[in-house]
Parts: structure tokens; C-alpha cells; sequence
């Protein structure tokens, strides 16, 4: 065989960069919706509000477990305000399987305690709890959002949502001047912050001449939402950056956000949802809640809540669950990490995934020996990327890092459990589960065509 016959046999690596201006200008209006969307949607039940308000506007209809469903209907139904599932009604009975793409809408964050307000030296505090892994020396020393809920004594709620505007104040946690940081210098990163240190300050000004801030925070909350000290055990509020989107470098190829991680799936898997045509197979996008912290919780995807929704899918249309379960395929729609040059080191070069190349599949995550995945076989890795050929999407394939350097799960374990066919797939970032994190707009833009081809298979 001559070189050039030899050369065809490698594997191609094309890059998701489109080539012509009509390309350009459509991943530009669709990154667009993306930047809106991330902007507005950075916690699970601003997610699952902004989500819904989509499907409600594009012809979805509110979906009640009991209720009868023919072809070409369009539901979605919202599980404990932070979770939700989408799905289209395809032409084939739901016994031949449907067609899942499953991400999470929650990202790694700042939750305050139980008891959270306190002061010291004159100033106000929320203590916080962490969720989800993160480097807590990122969160010290940024503005920070607050956003969440907080039940009253009567039983009515509040929503608080502060620190996105531009006219409202932030929230903000103090770090030690490197002037006098001898001692906590030296120290390793994963304890130079403390988890107890990471106390939002949210006021300063006391109540009278005698002090009081705490007095003052609480005035000031009773007088703006109707809430007492005691309502805030019932508070699920969250602290998150006040950090936009921005497009990064002088061609403006990528994206930095709080929290792609994993909204850049669940966003382009509900667009293409939204945007196709009656599909052959049922097609359902699950948007999950607890991801980063186990998938535990009723709004999590350990939670049989999901595989009861396809269940009841199954009765809405005459179809038998367990013949649907075992004909359906899952993408566990969630990020990849990218080679990045800087961090060589824990990376395996030729097994890692690139920005600019496209959706990455993952055959496994897990650590230490793949443990804790779901290892997607031969069959379903063939079966998904014969989807994505027949539809030009561009695609790649990655690890997490380097064999032993750590690891990952996912939703496919979940998904996996019930016995449904899964395989991770998803848009490469760097920086992911920092405060601001960054992809591709042609990835992100690739992963709306790999979820419009996989819904149309
Ligand atoms: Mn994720
Ligand atoms: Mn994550």
C-alpha cells in the first residue's frame, strides 16, 4: 500500500469551525439565545423557569401523570420546581424506545447554612456550605449573586433574586492581603481557604449607636421580603458569581460563564428539541438537578421520578414500559474536559478531547480503574457515532485526564441503572468548575446538531 492509500486510514480529527459565512452567522444568532439563556438561568430553578417559559412559548403544554398523549404531542413536566422533562410524542410506538438526552441544570456553588446570618466586628455575614467541587480560593474576593427561595412562618414564599443587575449590590467574601499571607501561603491550596472561611458579608451599617448590624440585615430583609430570622431555615438560597458571559480572544471563537457546566447540554438538547419536527422515536430531554453532588435527591436522576415520567409516557399511549426501556438510547449529555497545554501534566494528549473539535463522547468516566461509571459498550459507541456521520456532526472522543489522575462521574450511571442503553456525550470546556469557565461557540453550536441528529435517528 502506497503512503497516500495508508493516510486514509487514520482517523480524521476536523475541526467544528464552520467554513463558510452563512454557518458563521447562524452558531452566531444560536450562541446568542445560549448567552441569554446562561445569563438569566444559574441555578437549577432559574433553569427550570427559564426552560419551561421556552417550551410553554414554542408549543410544549404541561404534562399531568394519568393524562392520554398521541403523535406529535409536546409536554413538559416540572419535578419539585428543579428538575424538569421535555418530550415530543414521536410517530413509532413507545415500545421501539425513545430517544433520551439527559443533562444537569445545577452547577458547583455556594449554599447558605440553616443558621446563616451572623455579625462580627461590625460586620454582617451569611455562613455558607459548598456544593459541589470546587476550589473554595476561587469564591473569595468576586462578586457574588444570591438567588433562591425562602419560605415564610405562614407557609407563602419569597423569591429572591439579587446581584444580576447591574443596579442591584452583590454579595462578597474577603481575602487575606498577601502582605501579611506568610502562614496561609504556605500552606496547600485546598486548605488555604477554609470551607468555614467562605462567610458572604451582606452588610455593615448598624441599626443604631449602640450597633447591631445583624439587627440592621434583618430590618432590612423584613422590610424588603417579609421574613424573619426563623424563615431563613427554610431558605434554599444560593450564592453564585456575578460574572457574565463574554466572548474571549481578539476572534471571539469562545465563551467564558459561571456555569456551563451543564447548562451548554441541557440548552442545546432543548432547542433541538424545540426546533425539530415530529420525531420517528419519542424524544425526551431530561434536565436534572443534584448532578454535582450525586444525582441524589427527589430532583436528581438516582430518583426513579425520571424512569416513572417514561413510565407513564408508556401508559399515555398504550405502550409497554419494559419493552420501551430496553429499545431506548440515552445521551448523558454533560461536559468533557479539554487538553489544556497549561495543565499538560494531567492530561493524556492523545486521548484527550480539543476545543474547536467538536462534541465529545466518552466511553467512560469514573477513577481509579473506571470506578463508579457505566463503560458504554462497542455497540452503543457504534450506534452513536453512525448517528452523528450520517448527520456531518463533527465529534471526537476523550478521557478525563490521565489514568490515576482523578476522575469524573456522570448521570449514564443513572440512567444505566434502570437499564437503558447510555453513553456520555458533551461540549469540552476548560476551567470546568471554576467560577468562570470556558468552550467553544462551534462545540456548543456542534452539540445543537449531534442532539438534532440523535432525536431524528
Ligand atoms: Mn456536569
Ligand atoms: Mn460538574
Amino acid at each position: 500500500m502506497q503512503r497516500q492509500d495508508a493516510e486514509k486510514l487514520e482517523l480524521k480529527k476536523p475541526y467544528s469551525i464552520p467554513t463558510n459565512e452563512a454557518e458563521f452567522q447562524k452558531v452566531e444568532a444560536f450562541i446568542k439565545g445560549y448567552r441569554h439563556f446562561i445569563d438569566n438561568a444559574k441555578t437549577e430553578r432559574t433553569a427550570v423557569n427559564y426552560t419551561e417559559g421556552e417550551a410553554l412559548a414554542n408549543g410544549f403544554k404541561p404534562y399531568t401523570f394519568g393524562q392520554k398523549l398521541k403523535t406529535g404531542d409536546r409536554i413538559c413536566y416540572v419535578n419539585h420546581e428543579k428538575s424538569v422533562f421535555f418530550a415530543v410524542i414521536g410517530k413509532k410506538p413507545l415500545d421501539e424506545g425513545c430517544r433520551i438526552i439527559a443533562s444537569h441544570i445545577d452547577s458547583p456553588r455556594l449554599d447558605l447554612k440553616p443558621q446563616p446570618l451572623y455579625e462580627n466586628s461590625g460586620i454582617a455575614y451569611f455562613k455558607t456550605h459548598y456544593y459541589g467541587g470546587i476550589k473554595k480560593y476561587q469564591w473569595t474576593a468576586i462578586p457574588l449573586e444570591l438567588h433562591g427561595v425562602v419560605y415564610r412562618a405562614d407557609g407563602t414564599r419569597v423569591d429572591i433574586n439579587i446581584g444580576a443587575d447591574a443596579n442591584d449590590p452583590v454579595f462578597y467574601i474577603s481575602d487575606l492581603m498577601p502582605h501579611i499571607g506568610k502562614d496561609q501561603m504556605s500552606k496547600v491550596a485546598s486548605e488555604f481557604v477554609p470551607g468555614e472561611s467562605l462567610n458572604l458579608i451582606n452588610g455593615s451599617l448598624p441599626i443604631d449607636e449602640d450597633g447591631g448590624v445583624k439587627l440592621k440585615v434583618l430590618s432590612i430583609l423584613n422590610e424588603k421580603y417579609g421574613i424573619t430570622e426563623r424563615d431563613l431555615i427554610t431558605a434554599e438560597l444560593t450564592a453564585v458569581p456575578a460574572i457574565m458571559s463574554r466572548e474571549v480572544g481578539f476572534d471571539r471563537a469562545l465563551i467564558s460563564a459561571y456555569g456551563h457546566d451543564d447548562r451548554i447540554c441541557a440548552y442545546p438538547s432543548l432547542r433541538a428539541l424545540i426546533d425539530g419536527d415530529v420525531p420517528e422515536h419519542t424524544s425526551i430531554v431530561m434536565l436534572a438537578d443534584k448532578e454535582e453532588i450525586g444525582s441524589y435527591g427527589v430532583s436528581g436522576l438516582f430518583s426513579e421520578t425520571y424512569v416513572d415520567f417514561i413510565h407513564s409516557l408508556c401508559d399515555a399511549t398504550g405502550a409497554d414500559f419494559y419493552a420501551c426501556k430496553r429499545g431506548s438510547v440515552c445521551l448523558s449529555a454533560d461536559v468533557g474536559g479539554a487538553y489544556d497545554p497549561c495543565y499538560a501534566d494531567a492530561y493524556e494528549a492523545l486521548n484527550s478531547a480539543y476545543l474547536h473539535k467538536g462534541v465529545v463522547i466518552s466511553k467512560y468516566t469514573g477513577n481509579r480503574g473506571k470506578g463508579g461509571c457505566s463503560d458504554a459498550s462497542a455497540e452503543t459507541i457504534s450506534k452513536v457515532t453512525r448517528i452523528f456521520d450520517e448527520e456531518g456532526v463533527v465529534w471526537q472522543v476523550g478521557e478525563y485526564g490521565k489514568v490515576d489522575q482523578g476522575g469524573a462521574g456522570t448521570v449514564a450511571a443513572d440512567i444505566a441503572h434502570y437499564g437503558i442503553e447510555v453513553i456520555d456525550c458533551g461540549v469540552p470546556l476548560f476551567s470546568m468548575h471554576s467560577v468562570n469557565e470556558l468552550a467553544s461557540k462551534y462545540d456548543i453550536y456542534e452539540m445543537y446538531k449531534a442532539s438534532t441528529a440523535f432525536f431524528k435517528s
